[in-house]
């Protein structure tokens, strides 16, 4: 479970999510406990559900892609997705928003998250040095190629962000049930 779980998902149910599947078609991490909860989803052991449904990369092991359990532009595995489904656009284990071409759930999280900043001073600004050396920690010297655009929170923005949600009637219900 990653730091801040509750309170990504908790700020992901205040938007609503236009399901266009995009997030689907790319690559997907998984950790064993989604494997473990995917494979009992299927009623198969965790090592059939490896061999149809996983490719790994080095230590790490994703979902082929584009993801097999999209059926209609729906998830057919809703209730056992992985975690980082239920946190997207939210990265996984890290403070960040990822500014996805497309996804109407980033843009509009971080339209809130700005007019959130004009109103509390400097609140949400980029931290780059701050995802620098979250990446450095975690890649080496290699940044992915997709985080340039990244936006980045400190664990109290993404609090008080939530806090903030939790005073507004007017946001949106989204799909992103926990
Ligand atoms: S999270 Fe974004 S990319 Fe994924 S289905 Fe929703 S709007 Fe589309
Ligand atoms: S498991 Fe479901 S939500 Fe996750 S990528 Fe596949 S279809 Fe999309």
């Amino acid at each position: 479970m990653s730091t801040h779980y509750d309170i990504k998902q908790e700020i992901l149910s205040k938007f609503k999510c236009d399901r266009c599947g995009e997030c689907c078609k790319i690559r997907v991490y998984v950790k064993s406990e989604d494997i473990l909860r995917l494979a009992k989803r299927l009623r198969i052991k965790s090592g059939t559900f490896a061999y149809k449904y996983i490719q790994t990369k080095g230590r790490f092991k994703f979902l082929k892609d584009p993801c097999l359990f999209l059926t209609n532009n729906e998830c057919s595995v809703y209730n056992a997705r992985p975690d980082v489904c239920r946190l997207y656009p939210f990265k996984l284990d890290m403070p960040v928003l990822q500014d996805v071409e497309g996804c109407n759930l980033s843009k509009d999280i971080y339209n809130v998250a700005q007019e959130i900043e004009q109103i509390k001073s400097s609140k949400f600004m980029p931290q780059q040095e701050f995802i620098e050396n979250v990446y450095k920690k975690r890649f080496g010297d290699k940044r992915g190629e997709d985080s340039t655009k990244d936006i980045i929170f400190s664990y109290e923005d993404l609090e008080y962000l939530a806090k903030e949600l939790r005073k507004r009637k007017d946001i949106l219900i989204s799909w992103h049930i926990p």
